[in-house]
């Protein structure tokens, strides 16, 4: 009979939380198995921001990494508000031209978390986490996991990265499925190419337009060299996912300015990515304070509201990896520790997040949120060129 393979620590999914703590646990010397339900890591048709703090979380990780991922990014230098009908409320330089702040392609950030992952991680593709096993027998490896239709393996650390429907966190906190917000979002890639010629304020630089109105938001920016992103969010009965998901969105922003439906007809329909926006609510702890843990979404779901969800789980890895430092992985008590002090560090952080996210999330489908918007990045521009001023003069 073949031996189970025995990893120093486990990682349940293969997003960008997991491939970051991946980096970071395996550069302090431990073995690290990332196991991904996916078949294969497809492109995926969406974008995200990442501010200071998101590369600042990657670079403590790994500096280098920090810098090739912003290189495939886009800061936006120009930015666009307008209502449905057109109408334009903000047309102007963006508040966040020339901060750190970026807008980049998923499957960039994913592909150079993966490509560069150190020799002593194995990603293994087409594993679904389903349970574990605690092993009493001391003089054995401690966790025993299971995956559908694969062989066990072996664990002295499990960490759930698994996303908002978290296995790990259904066997740890054992609170249900997260709660959806009645909200659903579409996210789309394109290559720019296909647009040209753009006007303002794609003309010169990487622009930023948004339209907002009808309870609903949509957005289409440069996400790196060459590729636009769009996505748009509504209010919406059920997070089914449409059988015709190119027919629901066009239906949702029907009769909007001329270039929503452009964007959208443009995009490869197959690459739509559909998704329901979900939490939970916050808990006071995540795994089992002896050799399980959660990070990012698995730990601490939130509306996308503040664009935070890729940042904070870049936060946790730098966290569980400072935490795991020098450990011996045997000694059941110094894990426990570490594990018990990095989920506290981490609660305290996340937990104000969370409910401040559900707030934006709320505001973003007010039917005053084109005027609000355009309040902020007003008062946001004056700010910025304020200090700019106080510095020069
Ligand atoms: C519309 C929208 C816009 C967003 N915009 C931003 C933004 O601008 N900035 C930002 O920082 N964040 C944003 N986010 C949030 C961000 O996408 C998430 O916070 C981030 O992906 C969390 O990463 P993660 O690694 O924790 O989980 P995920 O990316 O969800 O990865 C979880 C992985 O686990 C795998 N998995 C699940 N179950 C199992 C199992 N049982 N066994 C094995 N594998 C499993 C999944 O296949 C997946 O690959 C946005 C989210 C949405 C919906």
């Amino acid at each position: 009979m073949s031996e189970t393979p025995t990893f120093d620590i486990a990682i349940i999914g293969a997003g960008p939380g997991a491939l970051c703590a991946a980096h970071g646990l395996a550069n302090l010397g431990f073995s690290v198995g990332v196991f991904e339900r996916a078949r294969a890591l497809r492109p995926i048709g969406a974008a995200l921001g990442l501010a200071e703090a998101g590369y600042k979380a990657l670079a403590l990780i790994d500096a280098d990494l920090a810098t090739q991922v912003r290189a495939l990014a886009a800061n936006p230098q120009r930015q666009l508000l307008m209502r449905p009908n057109g109408e334009v409320l903000f047309s102007d330089e963006s508040p966040l031209a020339g901060t750190p702040f970026t807008w980049l392609a998923w499957y960039n950030l994913q592909s150079s978390l993966h490509n560069t992952l150190p020799p002593t991680v194995s990603l293994h593709l087409n594993h679904k986490f389903v349970n574990f096993t605690k092993v009493a027998d001391a003089s054995k490896t401690p966790l025993r996991l299971h995956f559908e239709n694969q062989p066990d393996v072996g664990a002295r650390v499990l960490i759930g990265a698994d996303g908002y429907y978290s296995v790990v966190r259904g066997l740890t906190v054992g609170d249900g499925a997260p709660l959806y917000t009645g909200t659903m979002t579409w996210r789309g890639i394109l290559p720019r190419q296909i647009l040209a010629p753009l006007a303002e304020p794609f003309a010169e630089g990487a622009g930023f337009q948004l339209v907002v109105g009808d309870q609903k938001n949509f957005w289409i920016m440069d996400a790196g060299a060459e590729v636009l992103a769009w996505g748009g969010t509504a209010l919406h009965p059920t997070s089914e996912k449409s059988t015709d998901v190119l027919a629901m969105v066009l239906q949702v922003f029907d009769q909007w300015t001329p270039f929503v439906e452009r964007v959208i007809r443009a995009t490869d329909p197959t690459t739509i990515v559909e998704t329901g926006v979900f939490d939970r609510e916050p808990v006071s702890q995540w795994g089992d304070r002896e050799r399980i843990t959660l990070l990012g979404d698995a730990a601490h779901p939130m509306r996308p509201s503040l664009g935070l969800g890729a940042t904070m789980a870049f936060e946790d890895a730098v966290a569980l990896t400072k935490k795991l430092k020098g450990l011996n992985l045997q000694d059941t008590p110094s894990v426990a520790k570490a594990l018990t002090d990095y989920e506290e560090e981490r609660i305290a952080i996340a937990t104000p997040l969370q409910l401040k996210a559900r707030q934006g999330g709320e505001a973003s489908h007010a039917s005053d949120q084109a005027d609000q918007l355009k309040i902020g990045f007003e008062l946001a521009l004056a700010a910025r060129r304020h200090r700019e001023m106080t510095i020069s003069d």
